[in-house]
């Protein structure tokens, strides 16, 4: 099917009500593989980081990675799930290339959390995204084909393959249907995933980069008519792997299947390929069932029966979860949440945070990072923590605003030579020559021939007109070239014209 097939969004909105199931995994950041004790690390060669157990070699044993367990909890605790007592690992059967095994490790009927939630925020309202399980299991190796226009396997003359993936952890982690989102479900699927996101990285069990494929999302999408109970047949488009992505593969969906449906057709339910050209899905394979997997309880490893002690000790770890941090910030901050919005969007909550632990006022730190800062990161088209300029710097900068070392000008210049790597703020300002002239003398001299300079507008002043001392501070700022501190300066106008501040 075509786009221009499509049927508008809000048409299709206007006859279904859209239902979602989002299925993300997240390859954990543990030094070892979950079942051997081979290295996680990225960027080896080819087929280096194998060993027996993860190449599915006769008489070779898994042995669970503790940690992989551990995040896994820590996971389920911060979802608010329930902690299995005792769960097993079972094999899902299938064959392909890329698992030597022939079976995934994985956990089915009995996963180690379950029942759980999580809040996202909306256009400024909650929404709350509930979570069916999150489970542990192992990735694959990855194929690569060669030969063929696309990369896909249809149309290549040959197939690479590297283990070194095979048997990385990997915990998926599977809402129950979402329902009610209606016409924001695209907002919310991304919401949710940024929100997912978040948490991962805050609990510190993977970096959950998308871009890197260590975290990737399936969606599952279906339609039921306006008012309807029962569920429509869903679709399941596979790897959809940005953020973006997932909204537009959420709406693509939604189109879609008004056009078959409102043409009379029947969804069926198979798993589709997203493409990032256009956003569009196209058809995989018809989804096959649970029971096709044959699924049984891993007979080579122990259940896992995490004690109650551990698990509350991991509970009590926790940090401060993204959600519940950002809104006390936002309070501390004192913005809105529209604006609270914007930083999170620029990626900019932590620059800011570690701005201020190394000394910054929040305000002087939020005003670098989301302003100058977010302007050249924009205008670079990078992320705000790629800037060539660290937070130890922006509060340096802010420490030499504070002292009055340096006005707002001369700061914005700092910055600029700092990300010129001319060094950092103070060789900048050495080097430059940007320093606010302290000097009482010059700074009083520079005063005086203003006032004198503009005698018309000094009788205002002391004539009560305080606001005309700003076309005075103007002047001497001009005649300094900018290198004055123009608060002094305005000080020392009104003193000099005898006036209150
Ligand atoms: P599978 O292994 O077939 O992918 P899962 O249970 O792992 O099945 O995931 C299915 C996902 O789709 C879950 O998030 C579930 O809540 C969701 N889901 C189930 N039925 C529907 C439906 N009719 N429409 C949309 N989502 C659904
Ligand atoms: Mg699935
Ligand atoms: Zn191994």
């Amino acid at each position: 099917m075509t786009v221009t097939e499509l049927v508008s969004y809000e048409d299709a909105l206007a006859t279904y009500d859209p239902v979602m199931g989002l299925e993300v995994h997240v390859e954990l950041g543990t030094k070892t593989k979950m079942f051997c004790g081979c290295s996680t690390a990225l960027g080896a060669e080819p087929n280096t980081q194998t060993c027996p157990t993860c190449l599915g070699l006769p008489g070779s044993l898994p042995v669970v990675n503790a940690t992989g367990v551990e995040s896994a909890i820590k996971i389920g605790l911060a979802l608010h799930c329930e902690i299995a007592e005792w769960c097993r690992f079972a094999r899902k059967n299938y064959f392909y290339p890329d698992m030597p095994k022939n079976f995934q490790t994985s956990q089915y009927d009995e996963p180690i959390a379950f029942n759980g939630y999580l809040d996202v925020d909306v256009d400024g309202e909650v929404f709350r995204v509930e979570i069916e399980r999150a489970h542990m299991e192992e990735d694959t190796g990855k194929s690569t084909h060669v030969g063929g226009a696309t990369g896909r396997i249809h149309g290549a003359q040959h197939s690479l393959l590297d283990y070194n993936r095979a048997g990385i952890p990997l915990i998926e982690i599977v809402t129950k249907p979402i329902v009610g989102a209606g016409e924001k479900a695209p907002e919310v699927a991304k919401a949710y995933v940024t929100e997912l996101r978040e948490l991962i990285k805050s609990l510190g069990v993977s970096e959950a980069r998308m871009e890197m494929g260590q975290m990737r999302c399936d969606v599952n999408l279906s339609l039921r008519p306006q008012g309807a109970d029962k569920f429509g047949t869903r679709s399941e488009t596979k790897n959809v792997n940005s953020l973006r992505s997932v909204e537009r593969a959420v709406r693509f969906e939604i189109q879609r299947h008004a056009a078959v449906l409102d043409d009379g057709g029947t969804i069926v339910q198979e798993t589709r390929h997203f493409h990032e050209e256009d956003g569009s899905t196209t058809s995989g394979r018809v989804k096959e069932e649970a029971e096709d997997y044959r699924y049984f309880p891993e007979p080579d490893l122990v259940p896992v029966a995490p004690a109650r002690a551990w698990v509350e000790e991991l509970r009590g770890g926790l940090p401060e979860l993204p959600r519940v941090r950002r809104n006390r910030l936002r309070e501390e901050w004192g913005l809105s949440r529209h604006e609270m919005q914007s930083v999170l969007n620029a990626g900019a909550i932590d620059l800011i945070t570690a701005t201020m632990d190394e000394g910054a006022p929040a305000d002087q730190a939020r005003k670098w990072w989301m302003g100058e800062l977010a302007r050249r990161a924009n205008e670079d088209g990078v992320e705000l923590a790629a800037l060539p300029i660290t937070p130890a710097q922006v509060a340096r900068v802010c420490v030499l605003v504070k002292e009055g070392s340096l006005n707002d000008k001369l700061a914005r210049q700092t910055i600029e030579g700092v990300l010129a790597g001319e060094g950092g703020p103070d060789e900048v300002v050495a080097q430059r020559g940007l320093k606010v002239v302290s000097d009482e003398g010059a700074l009083g001299t520079a005063v005086d021939e203003a006032i004198a300079a503009n005698a018309a507008i000094a009788d205002k002043i002391r004539g009560g007109k305080v606001a005309a001392a700003g076309a005075l501070v103007g002047a001497v700022m001009k005649a300094t070239r900018g290198q004055a501190d123009a608060a002094r300066v305005r000080e020392l106008i009104l003193e000099k014209l005898g006036v209150e501040g």
